[in-house]
């Protein structure tokens, strides 16, 4: 029985609300089982009909196998139903068929990105560099801001040439924009087949196959309260990559007043820590070393199920063998509790950094955005972290310019962060967004006061991280090594015959570049995906530079970065 065959069927049958493909039964896995719902028997004998003309999928009719009893949660488990499937090997001769994914906006959308390759690959189709060799285009939408929004739209406005060149291309539109416009977008772009929102990613494969067999056109934005994507997605693009998103939660209940998210992305919804584990272990089996853990607010992972706490599930992470680094992000201060703030001290793969978006330094500011901490809260728990972790990196995003903002506001999230020295930030002009509350505000601030003042937070930030790069000159930081990156520049004689420059990221989530010396050469072939100790020579604006070191080069992070002078 082939691999994509079963995960083919299990795709089709979890596209329908009222059906779940509770396991495969036997050792060869040709037997899977579902429950589903009462009334929609019929229903499912329809999908069952189609799969057999498809791939010769046969229905069993009887009771629940021995021994399956409680394997899994069932939601709807009035009936039982097996799905014998008997392939018929030719009529499941399928045609490779390339896909071209066009992502724009937060790691999520990377995520998501990710899972729609997964869920597409057992219907054929594999990734594509090239929008023109596509079979199918989809643009993976973000709505967070109007810039992110218009680029999606400038984008899907170029593939109407394309389309008209090529009449089969399927044109698919994702994502948050997708969520918020439904049927508009197809009614504005005649070119576009698909619109699907952020919750409908794993009803793709039966949609696709609608489009492919019929041509038809489809919109589908429905939500859920409950997350559906528990299955982990063995995607195709996690191959050779070394850090890996995983998504632990959806949605947000927070709803700040210059936000679309709660809109475009659902209430929050957390995964099983169960599934979170299985997926994490699944990318380490296949060569990732570094995980990322996605939310948009990890801090109140489980809280609404009743799971583990979020620092419960990092410890839980951090038992998994094999695995060397845990990031999480994102952050809201006001749910960020002391016992996570420990985990910094006790958990040897949590990385030092911490993103802790503040958005303001104004109280006034602050409670108008309905962020619920004020500055002092915040800055108590800045200092709270850098007590268990002195050597945490801070990062933050910031808006300027939200509606009635004063110059004095303004300078008070100058002063924030003079105080705190984060060493990065993210800071956007405030715009409005469709359905967030802060576009009925009144007190717009004008484009050109927005504009000065994102030039002042950057300026400032930009020198203190200076700052903070030149007093890491001379140290030594533990990093895991991304892969070479661009030529050397540099005219020192040691690297000279060693052009190759390697990139890797710190702990502490820095860029170092670094070259091999000549001696060292035979620890290239294995430096990708290792851990290795590396003096920081230099200090740019963005990133740092510095030389391996004789020392070993490690699978796993051994005891963690130090910070060595010179
Ligand atoms: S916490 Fe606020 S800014 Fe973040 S996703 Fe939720 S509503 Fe948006």
């Amino acid at each position: 029985m082939d691999r994509r065959q079963i995960s083919y069927v299990k795709f089709i049958l979890e596209a329908y609300d009222n059906v779940a493909v509770m396991s495969t039964l036997d050792s060869r896995e040709a037997v899977i089982q579902v429950t589903i719902a009462p009334g929609c028997e019929t229903m499912v004998d329809g999908i069952i009909q189609g799969l057999a003309g498809e791939i010769g999928v046969m229905p069993v009719e009887g009771a629940p196998a021995a021994g399956m009893s409680g394997k899994q949660a069932i939601r709807m488990p009035d009936k039982m139903k097996q799905v014998e499937i008997e392939p018929k090997g030719s009529l499941f001769q399928m045609k490779e068929k390339l896909l071209y994914i066009s992502t724009i906006g937060c790691q999520m959308n990377v995520y998501d990105a990710n899972q729609i390759a997964g869920v597409l690959a057992p219907m054929g189709y594999t990734g594509t560099d090239t929008i023109e060799s596509a079979d199918m285009v989809i643009v993976n939408t973000c709505t967070i801001r109007e810039k992110a929004e218009q680029k999606a739209f400038s984008f899907l406005g170029r593939l109407a040439k394309i389309k008209s060149a090529n009449p089969s291309l399927i044109v698919a539109v994702g994502g948050c924009v997708a969520q918020q416009e439904g049927d508009a977008i197809l009614k504005r772009m005649p070119h576009v087949d698909l619109v699907f929102g952020t919750h409908a990613i794993f009803r793709l494969p039966e949609m696709v196959r609608r489009i492919e067999s019929s041509r038809c056109r489809i919109v589908d934005v429905r939500m859920s309260d409950t997350i559906e994507f528990d299955a982990p997605v063995d995607g195709p693009l996690t191959d050779g990559q070394i850090s890996a998103f995983v998504t632990i939660m959806r949605g947000c209940d927070n709803y700040c007043t210059y936000c679309v998210v709660p809109h475009v992305r659902g209430r929050e919804a957390s995964r099983h820590p169960d599934r979170i584990l299985e997926e994490i272990r699944m990318r380490v089996d296949r060569g990732v070393r570094e995980v990322t853990l996605l939310g948009q607010n990890v801090n109140s992972y489980g809280n609404k199920e009743g799971l583990c706490s979020f620092s419960e599930l990092l410890a839980r992470v951090n038992g998994i063998e094999d695995l060397g680094r845990i990031r999480f992000t994102t952050s809201h201060p006001k749910d960020l509790s002391d016992e996570l703030i420990d985990a910094f001290g006790r958990l040897e793969k949590l990385c030092h950094h911490m993103h802790l978006p503040v958005q303001s330094g104004d109280d006034e500011i602050l409670k108008r955005m309905n962020r619920r901490y004020t500055r002092s809260a915040y800055l108590e728990k800045i200092d709270r972290l850098r007590a268990v972790c002195p050597d945490i990196a801070v990062t933050s995003d910031f808006i300027v310019g939200f509606p009635g903002e004063t110059d004095r506001q303004f300078q008070a999230t100058l002063d924030l962060i003079e105080t705190v020295r984060y060493d990065g930030v993210f800071a956007f002009m405030y715009s409005d967004r469709p359905n967030a509350p802060a576009t009925a505000f009144s007190g717009k601030i004008d484009e050109p006061t927005k504009k000065r003042r994102l030039q002042a937070l950057l300026d400032l930030q930009g020198r203190i991280t200076r700052e903070k790069h030149q007093a890491m000159v001379g140290q030594i930081r533990r990093i895991l090594v991304e892969g070479p990156g661009r030529e050397m520049e540099s005219g020192d004689a040691d690297m000279a015959s060693s052009r190759v420059q390697w990139t890797g990221r710190s702990s502490s989530n820095h860029i170092i570049h670094f070259a091999v010396p000549e001696a060292q050469r035979d620890k290239k072939e294995l430096l990708t995906g290792a851990f290795a100790d590396i003096m920081i020579e230099g200090a740019y604006a963005h990133s740092l530079r510095g030389r391996l070191i004789d020392g070993p080069i490690m699978a796993t992070p051994g005891k963690g970065e130090t910070s060595v002078a010179a």
